[in-house]
């Protein structure tokens, strides 16, 4: 496919005008956004949401019986449907907002892990895991005697599945993986990963916060018993996020934090806690941004799936083309990735990489990217990461590659 061909398979100029932040210059230079992996941009849809809430609909919710207390509530609750289809889960009640991926992680570790872990039972993690998906676990395995295991990534970037099936064993009582890194891009087989788990009496929470705003993802076909993801990743506002967990779990956890809400009865000399959704909403939730979330993932959803061939074409072309430049090493290259690249340029520190990028009016990510244990496998201090979303194009791929080229004759490298 050349370059030609991306308006026939997805009309890119006409998304990019639902972000107009996408037209924004540093000067004379147009903004070139690859720091998609870290947070999206906003669609207009998405920006009106927020405003038309605050505008028009804004009241507390669930315990109003007013009629702009009763219009927010529909509104919240439509959201939480919303989050529901998206991911297809089997009752929305299973859908808890949270403040986004790190909160989702935290409560399952604090909430779940507390009340299930033992002295001898296993935690499996991978070494390809954000911080947010390694530290809630490794802290509750401190508090419970629990160990944590980890599966260790191949020089591609990916898992090899003769290494992690032998990891799995009776003591397994949950893996937590990434859907997707957010360093090298590897799409992890999530759904045997599931089935093994299963085989050995282990629950699986999926990590999606890099997935979801590539690909569909359902978590029954998945198998997922807990899912989680942002909204800010996948075009909604940031401070709101999902927890997906299977009904008859999260109804047998204990709340994380309480407060109103979440509370059928209280008494001093006791209280009693409602069913999910509201046993883990304790407290005035993110209702506008709950909304715009919503919002989001509709948005995202009716774009597929023009814009995964339009990423998977971005992806091929900048693979090959930085592929192309002398002394560019790309760090993973799994079969199947999302369009996340991450890289070095020569010896040049990744910061400088970086900070001479963004001279040329290009966003990048440089560093560890949450990801150190990663880095410590990897024998690299950091990368420079390129990520695109379905609003980017080969002519930003090609202001990439030349002001990489300049970089590298600037280093003399
Ligand atoms: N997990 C992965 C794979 C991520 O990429 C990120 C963010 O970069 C997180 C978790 C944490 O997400 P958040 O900061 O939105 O809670």
């Amino acid at each position: 496919m050349d370059a030609f061909d991306e308006s026939r398979v997805f009309d890119v100029a006409r998304v990019r005008a639902d972000f107009p932040i996408l037209s924004r210059c540093f000067g004379k230079l147009p903004l070139v956004y690859f720091d998609n992996g870290a947070s999206v941009q906003k669609p207009m849809v998405v920006v009106e949401a927020l405003s038309r809430y605050y505008r028009e609909a804004h009241a507390n919710i669930h315990r109003g019986v007013h009629r702009l207390s009763e219009e927010a509530t529909a509104a919240f609750e439509e959201a939480r449907r919303r989050v529901g289809r998206f991911i297809n889960a089997r009752e929305t009640r299973e859908c808890i907002f949270t403040r986004g991926t790190t909160e989702s992680i935290n409560l399952v570790a604090a909430s779940w892990g507390a009340e299930n872990l033992r002295a001898g039972d296993e935690i499996l993690l991978t070494e390809m895991e954000h911080h947010a998906n390694i530290v809630p676990w490794q802290q509750v395995a401190a508090r419970t005697g629990a160990s944590v295991r980890v599966v260790p990534v191949a020089p591609s970037g990916e898992l090899q599945a003769g290494v992690w099936r032998e990891l799995l064993s009776s003591r397994t009582r949950l893996v937590a993986v990434a859907h997707a890194s957010n360093v090298l891009g590897t799409i992890n087989p999530v759904r045997e990963i599931v089935e093994a788990a299963h085989a050995v009496g282990a629950l699986v929470l999926v990590d999606a916060a890099q997935s979801v705003a590539h690909f569909p993802v359902d978590v029954q076909e998945l198998g997922a018993d807990f899912l989680v993801f942002s909204s800010h990743k996948v075009f909604g506002p940031t401070g709101i996020g999902v927890l997906f967990g299977r009904a008859e779990l999260l109804n047998a956890m204990p709340p994380y934090q309480c407060g109103g809400d979440m509370v059928l009865e209280v008494d001093f000399e006791g209280t009693t806690f409602r069913e999910i959704p509201e046993r883990f909403e304790a407290g005035t939730p993110n209702i506008a941004d709950a909304i715009a979330f919503g919002e989001a993932l509709d948005y995202v959803a009716a774009l597929h799936p023009g814009a995964r061939a339009h990423e998977a074409f971005l992806l091929d072309e900048a693979t090959r083309r930085l592929g192309a430049i002398p002394g560019l090493r790309i760090i993973g290259t799994a079969g199947q990735k999302v369009p996340v690249i991450s890289f070095l340029l020569g010896d040049i520190h990744p910061l400088d990489v970086g900070t001479m990028l963004d001279a040329d009016g290009i966003a990048v990510r440089t560093g560890h990217h949450c990801a150190m244990p990663l880095m410590k496998a990897l024998g690299v201090r950091g990368t420079v990461r390129a990520s695109f979303a379905f609003y980017n194009t080969v002519e930003e791929i090609s202001r990439l590659v030349v002001s990489l080229e300049r970089i590298r004759k600037m280093f003399g490298q």
